[in-house]
Parts: structure tokens; C-alpha cells; sequence
């Protein structure tokens, strides 16, 4: 039996045209018709199919190993506003949105009005995304393979939904600036901070020895708890803003032993002989006999002393964060951000030496900040629409759909997603003002073959 080869066929062009309002024609020349699912140019005439604006041409794909035929007796039909190239500029539409959403945290409306379209396809197309990458090949993982992470930064950003406050906890990594753990919940308890944190460990081949952090209890709380001496750098939210505290927590049998350091946040930023203040507290871990709740016994009817002076009244609860400003002991050392040179003045308890290094190889020539995380949260408020009626779960997937296209700017979404947008997503960023839905002014013509 003879084998019929399969004969090379011309390709078939078409030109799509329209017609602006000044008469001026803008073009799509020369545009190869070739398969939408295997983009061979092994394509025949097939008729023409009806649309709303009139009979269009279509074709049929004759690739035998067309990725569509699949055991079928017909290839894949198609029309011109179907065809593969097509097909490859709205890709590339959808790509660029898709970028600019999630890599860039623009705006949807930015990105409705600069790509010409719906608010509402904007809409679509994140649901689209999110959805592909939770149930896709990535398995839910925010890192395609374990980073080097050390050092990571804990903040929380909170969203409402149906006026209940939603925390969502961030774990970034400072070498690689990678989004290694999120958390999102209704509370933001220590249980929740090490949920993200547990994560942000796992993703990463290194034991993470420096948290910083704004300050939260929470966070503070989970650090004392890890087990492993840890650093944390504090750089709170309130007044003063110019100042920081580097928590050394490290253990001795029972004992926890926690070495506060103070310093101004600009500590670091240039060469010169810096002070720091350092205090240092031994709490044993096993819980002590709890204090009877409530008031004292027959104290309820104690008529209140008169005229108490209140600024003399011991402070009640846990001392400040910036109590080691008070009454802390007070350091020198001589800081050269240019060489990352940081040397101790006398002889500092070790746990003051490493507390303030470790902080020192995160921030040398720059103010101590829990900067990582905050920039992240605010592409992430911008990406997230505020005020829709999101559902917890939709939250989550959304943020971990973030978190993972920013860690990985290879991955394109845009190829897994199973919806095929429609070519009018390419035409009217093409077209522009004179691109018009019912194709009055758009002409598609097949060019002659050569
Ligand atoms: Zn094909």
C-alpha cells in the first residue's frame, strides 16, 4: 500500500480592516489563518458561518495531528476572529492584564480603561485566575521550590466582609523577597501568626532565626514560643516612630532569657559611634499557679480613696515596649554600613552582640522598618477589591493566588485558563475609540494567494 502524503497547502491570509470616523483605515494585514489548538497553517476553507453582523469565512483545521481531533472524524472549525493568531494576541491581552493585576497591583479599573474593556471581564478574569492556580498543577504552594530564607518579616492586613474584620497574616522573606506563608482568619491570636509562620518555615530550607514585625503581641508571643533562640526586630507602629527594639529571646534549661536592645531606627543607616540601650529578663517557662480572678474578698463596698495621685500609681499590666529606653543599661558600638562593619564597644552580654548583628546584616545603610511586608500588603490592598461580597474562602484564594504569581514570573496563567476570551479583548485595544461591538465599520478580507 502506498502512503498518500499529506500535500503542503498555501497559506491562507486575511487582512482585517477598520474605519474610523475621519475615513483613516487601520489595519490588521497579512494575518496568517492557522489553527486556535495547534496553530498549524494546514487549514481549508470550510464555508462560511452566520454571526450577528453578517456571514463570516470559516475554515477547518486538516493537521492529522491536530491536538483537537482527538479521535474525531472532522478537524477543528474556526473562523478569522477564531483563528490561531487571534487567538495569540488576545493571550497576550489576557497575559498583560493578568501582570499588571497581580504582579503590579494595578487597579481593575485602571486596567478596564487602559486595556478597553468591561470593569466586569476584569472581574471575570481574576475569578478566572484564582481559581486556576488553587485547583492547578501548583498545588496550592505559594513557592515552586524550598528558598534560603532566614529572615522573614510578619505583618497583617485586614479586610471587611460584611463588617466583619478579616486578618490576613504575611510572611515575606528578606533574601528572597518571596511571599512564604499567609494566613487568613478572623482572629489574629498567636495560634493564627504561627500558622503562616509554620508554613513560611516549611518553604524554606533554612531555620528562620530573625522575625521582624510591628510590634503586635501575637507575634511576640509565637516568637518566646518557637523553643529555638530567635531574634525578633520590633519596629512599632506608634509614637516614637524613630525607634526600635531587637529582641534576643534564647533559653537556659526552663529559664527563657529575653534581651531587649533599644536603638533609634536610624541606627544603621551611617558611619558613626551609636548608643543602644539593653535589659534583660529570666522568666521560667513552667506556668506558675494561676491568681485568683476578681477582686479581694470584702473589698466591693471600699469606698475609693479621695484624691489619689494618679502619676504616682505603679502602671498596672505588662511594662511598654519602650520601657528599655527607661531603665535599660546603655551599649556603644561603631557602625560602617560600607563595609557591613559593626564592632562592639567594651564587652556587651552575647545575646545584645547577637541580637543587634543579626539586625545589622538585615538593615546596614538603611532605617530599621518592617518593610518587607508592608510593601506587599499594599500591592495586595490594591489588587483586592474592597467592599464586594467576598466570602472568607474566596479571600484566601485570592491572596495565595497573589502570593504565587509574584514568587514566580514564570508562571503564566493566562495558557491554563479554559476560558477562550473573545477576539474583541485584542480588536478593541487594537481599534481603540473606533473599534464598534456590532462590526459595522470592520472589514475581513482574504487576501489573495500568492
Ligand atoms: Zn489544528
Amino acid at each position: 500500500m502506498k502512503q498518500r502524503k499529506h500535500a503542503k497547502k498555501k497559506e491562507i491570509r486575511v487582512t482585517i480592516s477598520f474605519t474610523t470616523a475621519f475615513g483613516v483605515v487601520l489595519l490588521l494585514s497579512n494575518l496568517l489563518i492557522c489553527c486556535p489548538d495547534c496553530f498549524s497553517t494546514d487549514v481549508n476553507r470550510n464555508g462560511t458561518r452566520p454571526r450577528e453582523y453578517g456571514r463570516v469565512a470559516a475554515f477547518i483545521c486538516t493537521n492529522p495531528d491536530c491536538i483537537a481531533k482527538r479521535g474525531k472524524k472532522t478537524g477543528r472549525q474556526f473562523t478569522v476572529l477564531t483563528s490561531g493568531e487571534i487567538v495569540k494576541l488576545v493571550q497576550r491581552e489576557i497575559k498583560e492584564m493578568i501582570d499588571a493585576l497581580y504582579r503590579r497591583g494595578a487597579k481593575a479599573k485602571t486596567i478596564a480603561s487602559a486595556h478597553g474593556v468591561s470593569n466586569a471581564l476584569v472581574s471575570t478574569l481574576k475569578t478566572a485566575v484564582d481559581s486556576t492556580i488553587a485547583s492547578g498543577i501548583h498545588r496550592d504552594k505559594l513557592v515552586p521550590y524550598k528558598t534560603a530564607d532566614t529572615a522573614v518579616s510578619i505583618d497583617e492586613t485586614f479586610f471587611k466582609i460584611d463588617n466583619e474584620t478579616i486578618y490576613a497574616i504575611i510572611v515575606r522573606g528578606y533574601r528572597t523577597s518571596k511571599v512564604l506563608g499567609i494566613n487568613v482568619s478572623k482572629t489574629r491570636a498567636e495560634e493564627d501568626m504561627r500558622k503562616a509562620f509554620d508554613e513560611a518555615q516549611a518553604n524554606t530550607s533554612k531555620q528562620i532565626g530573625i522575625i521582624t514585625t510591628d510590634a503586635h503581641g501575637a507575634t511576640r508571643a509565637m516568637a518566646m514560643h518557637l523553643g529555638y533562640p530567635i531574634t525578633v526586630i520590633v519596629h512599632p507602629h506608634k509614637k516614637p516612630y524613630n525607634k526600635a527594639i531587637i529582641e534576643r529571646i534564647e533559653h537556659d534549661g526552663t529559664d527563657r532569657i529575653v534581651t531587649q536592645v533599644g536603638v533609634k531606627t536610624k541606627v544603621f543607616t551611617k558611619r558613626a559611634k551609636r548608643e543602644y540601650k539593653y535589659r534583660q529578663t529570666r522568666k521560667s517557662t513552667i506556668p506558675s499557679a494561676k491568681r485568683p480572678r476578681g477582686r479581694k474578698k470584702g473589698t466591693k463596698n471600699k469606698p475609693k480613696p479621695m484624691n489619689t495621685p494618679s502619676k504616682t500609681t505603679k502602671k498596672r499590666g505588662r511594662p511598654s515596649i519602650f520601657e528599655v529606653f527607661n531603665s535599660g543599661k546603655k551599649g556603644y558600638m561603631k557602625i560602617r554600613p560600607q563595609i557591613k562593619s559593626i564592632k562592639f564597644l567594651g564587652n556587651p552580654i552575647s545575646p545584645v552582640i547577637k541580637g543587634l548583628s543579626d539586625a545589622f546584616s538585615l538593615f546596614a545603610g538603611m532605617h530599621i522598618q518592617n518593610n518587607k511586608a508592608e510593601t506587599e500588603n499594599n500591592i495586595i490592598r490594591a489588587v483586592m477589591p474592597l467592599g464586594g461580597q467576598r466570602s472568607i474562602e474566596q479571600l484566601k484564594v485570592r491572596l495565595r493566588a497573589i502570593g504565587r504569581l509574584r514568587n514566580d514570573p514564570t508562571l503564566d496563567p493566562s495558557i491554563m485558563l479554559h476560558h477562550r476570551y473573545n477576539a474583541r479583548v485584542y480588536l478593541k485595544r487594537f481599534a481603540g475609540a473606533d473599534f464598534r461591538n456590532d462590526f459595522t465599520n470592520c472589514n475581513i478580507a482574504l487576501c489573495a494567494q500568492a
